[in-house]
């Protein structure tokens, strides 16, 4: 008898402590929800088979066939051209390529490669670069064993920010730039209102992490802002007859932020 009660209590003692247990359990959940958003919910993007594919909602800058998205900085046919493996060749001294379309900020990847065949040294060898809305240029350059001032090797803000590492591989082999790029803003009477940033993975490898930039890309001088508009072109460099071998570009696409 004396068992059965104890049994009893044991039960009902039991049965309380689980339904303590779940209103401390309900109660949780409901202060957990203060804090939680279900709302807006992030549009699909499908991502690219690789890291290094465009997903779904990537414009294709350049994907080896075709140069339409492209003209000359001041309009007309560029002059470079695209080789039988589908590369995109600077010709030397036909001018940059600049984007028909205007961009902001933007999430970029861009692939390139140095000439094997090495010409030049410092500045001259293999230079080009990749300039955001036309005015900020992330260098591009063959670094690889090839000492020039350290804040105009390949991965630097040209001018402005030294790359963290140098991430550089052999000249004649393909190489990455992943960007974000955030636009600067500029107040209704031209003045700066916020500057632009970037973060640079070169070959997946961090060079530049959310870094401020100073201004308009100079070689002589320091920089400065002026005022432009929300999107402009994105323009890759030729770099003219220096000497050097040209550079070649291929699978470039670029999302808007
Ligand atoms: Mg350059």
């Amino acid at each position: 008898m004396k068992k059965t009660i104890a049994l009893s209590a044991a039960i009902i003692l039991t049965g309380t402590v689980m339904a303590q247990k779940k209103i401390n359990q309900d109660s949780l959940v409901k202060e957990a929800a203060k804090t939680e958003f279900w709302e807006p919910v992030p549009k699909l993007v499908t991502p690219g088979k690789t890291n290094s594919d465009a997903p779904t909602d990537a414009i294709i800058l350049y994907n080896g066939k075709d140069v339409s998205q492209w003209q000359k900085e001041k309009g007309g046919q560029p002059g470079w051209k695209i080789d039988k493996d589908g590369a995109l060749t600077v010709v030397k001294g036909s001018g940059n390529i600049a984007t028909k379309q205007g961009f902001g900020s933007c999430q970029l990847h861009i692939e390139w490669r140095e000439p094997a065949a090495i010409a030049g040294a410092s500045q001259t060898r293999g230079n080009s670069g990749v300039f955001f809305m036309g005015s900020y240029e992330l260098q591009v350059l063959d670094s690889y064993n090839n000492p020039t001032y350290v804040n105009g090797q390949a991965g630097s803000i040209y001018k402005q920010h030294v790359p963290l590492v140098n991430a550089c591989k052999k000249p004649g082999e393909w190489q990455s730039y992943d960007v974000i790029f955030t636009a600067p803003t500029f107040f209704s009477d031209g003045k700066l209102q916020s500057p632009a940033r970037i973060t640079v993975l070169h070959n997946g490898v961090l060079v530049q992490n959310n870094v401020e930039i100073k201004g308009h890309t100079e070689w002589i001088g320091q920089p400065k802002y002026t005022a432009h508009s929300d999107k402009e072109p994105l323009i890759l460099q030729d770099h003219g007859l220096d000497g050097g071998n040209p550079i070649s570009y291929r699978n470039i696409w670029i999302r808007e932020l």
